[in-house]
């Protein structure tokens, strides 16, 4: 029931986080200073509601004996640092360091990367937001069969009398001393039941006004100790991976011209790889796959149009858009045919940013396919009109199939439930048609799937995404990521750290 629930409550929630989203970002017109207050107040009144929706779920699915661990041998130090990560945002602005002390040669612990991700992004974050200054540190030892964890901040402190009622569910200290912060009182209890399902346990070591240190266990297991492929397949992402940045060739006998596109468009999230030497420039675009190419005219050895006719002429570059960016006024020398676009030297940053965009966004074909109208028209604004993605609709798996007939987009993006046909039968016929076979696929999932539909679609697909929990910047870095990878094979399982 309370599956179903959440189904039901999340998904408007995320239509209104998002379209107020848009509505403050001043995308759909100009809101003053005071609407944007309100409109931010009532998205992170939102994102409250859905943190406590996803921990009362998670919290139903202990108690029912329902959530269900999908262990795999992992390297501790290498979640504890991917989550440390997402903790620097938390403590941005305030003056806090945080360390991390793990002792060298730990063994690989068989636990359930995503929940323990849970558990350590609740301690760190209570560890954030409990202190002001100071410091935060997280140690990792071994003792005897066991490897202990213990995150330890100088922040407010716990009493003594408080310790082990903050494990109990709804339970804040601060609702006794009149103090505020944003909780729900549930990330501890949840936290401890995870850990204890996992054959461990967690105590807490707190005095008022010092700081606190909370320290959980796992049990070393002697049976499962060998890095293996994971079998609960795609794992449902609470955060993005560091995107890989699409990259960008530039090819240009100008060393300084390279540096300056590098500072240019690096701070706008590409990597720019130079070549010198025109000689090379093509078969370093084979090898790299650019999502753009950046072609000097002038020079030496083989100038811009040899490049361009060669690259043009290759069945597996030709679809690589192409920018020119030379000295030679176009005015006079006219746009070269099979070239995407011309800019004359020296370049405006500006102007330099927007064609870019557009061409690497042009080079990129979404398919949307979900029943939901407001999440179809919240993605195509995002992703088309802001983006500049071309994207196309599907209302269902059928017409979504209908299109790819006769289209191939770059990355399917898929709801798994819809009506006439679902996700789960659309993955299944891209499987006989062979043009779409190796692209990626996104879905977009509004409820917990069971390790049976896990390993389904564990080699399908690269991303699951939890669609309700999700932010626009998560999802783009999520397509720029599957975008900005046009040679790899489908790989089975997108493990995130
Ligand atoms: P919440 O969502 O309120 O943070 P938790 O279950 O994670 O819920 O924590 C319960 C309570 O324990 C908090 O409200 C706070 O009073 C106390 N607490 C947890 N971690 C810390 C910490 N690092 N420092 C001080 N108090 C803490």
């Amino acid at each position: 029931f309370l599956a179903n629930m959440s189904h039901e409550l999340r998904t408007p929630l995320n239509s209104i986080i998002n379209f107020t989203r848009i509505l403050s970002s001043g995308l759909r017109g100009a809101v003053t200073p005071e609407q944007v207050d309100y409109l931010e107040r009532v998205r992170l009144s939102g994102e409250h509601l859905l943190g406590l929706i996803n921990d009362i779920l998670d919290l139903s699915k202990i108690e029912a004996g329902h959530m269900n661990l999908h262990p795999v041998a992992i390297p501790i130090d290498v979640l504890i640092k991917s989550t440390l990560s997402t903790t620097m945002g938390l403590i941005k602005g305030k003056p806090i360091t945080l360390t991390c002390e793990i002792e060298p040669g730990l063994p690989l612990l068989y636990i359930d990367r995503t929940r323990m991700r849970q558990v350590l992004l609740n301690l760190l974050s209570n560890a954030a937001k409990f202190t002001d200054a100071g410091s935060i540190s997280v140690h990792a030892c071994r003792h005897g069969n066991v490897v202990s964890i213990s995150i330890r901040d100088t922040g407010i402190g716990i009493p003594a009398d408080k310790h082990a009622l903050i494990f109990e569910e709804f339970r804040q200290v601060e609702e006794d001393s009149g103090r505020t912060y944003q909780g729900t009182g549930l990330g501890l209890a949840i936290s401890k039941r995870i850990i204890e399902m996992h054959g461990g346990s967690i105590t807490v070591d707190s005095t008022p006004g010092i700081g606190s240190t909370f320290t959980f266990t796992i049990p070393i297991s002697t049976a499962h100790t060998s890095p293996e492929h994971d079998p609960a397949g795609p794992v449902v992402l609470d955060d993005p991976p560091a995107p890989t940045r699409p990259i960008i060739l530039a090819i240009d006998d100008d060393r300084a011209m390279i540096e300056i596109l590098q500072s240019y468009l690096q701070s706008e999230g590409f990597l720019v790889v130079g070549v010198t030497d025109s000689r090379k420039a093509v078969d370093e675009a084979r090898r790299i796959q650019p999502v753009l190419i950046i072609l000097d005219i002038l020079m030496s050895y083989r100038d811009g149009w040899e490049v361009l006719a060669e690259l043009k002429h290759s069945h597996d570059l030709r679809h690589i858009p192409v920018l020119i960016c030379s000295i030679l006024d176009n005015q006079r020398i006219g746009v070269p045919p099979n070239a995407n676009a011309y800019l004359v030297k020296p370049i405006d940053r500006e102007q330099l940013y927007r064609t870019v965009r557009q061409l690497v966004a042009q080079h990129a074909r979404i398919l949307i396919a979900d029943d939901d109208q407001d999440v179809r028209n919240n993605l195509a604004f995002y992703l088309g009109e802001v983006h500049g993605y071309s994207v196309d609709l599907a209302e269902n798996g059928a017409i979504a199939l209908e299109l790819l007939r006769n289209s191939t987009p770059d990355l399917i993006i898929l709801d798994l439930i819809m009506p006439v046909l679902d996700g789960f039968a659309v993955l299944a016929a891209l499987e006989t048609y062979s043009h779409v076979r190796q692209t990626p696929v996104l879905i977009l999932t509004a409820r917990d799937l069971t390790s049976v539909e896990r390993e389904v679609l564990a080699h399908r697909t690269r991303t699951i995404i939890q669609k309700a929990s999700t932010s626009p910047e998560t999802l783009l870095n999520h397509i720029r990521l599957a975008l900005g990878q046009p040679n790899v094979t489908r790989a089975p399982t997108m493990t995130v750290e």
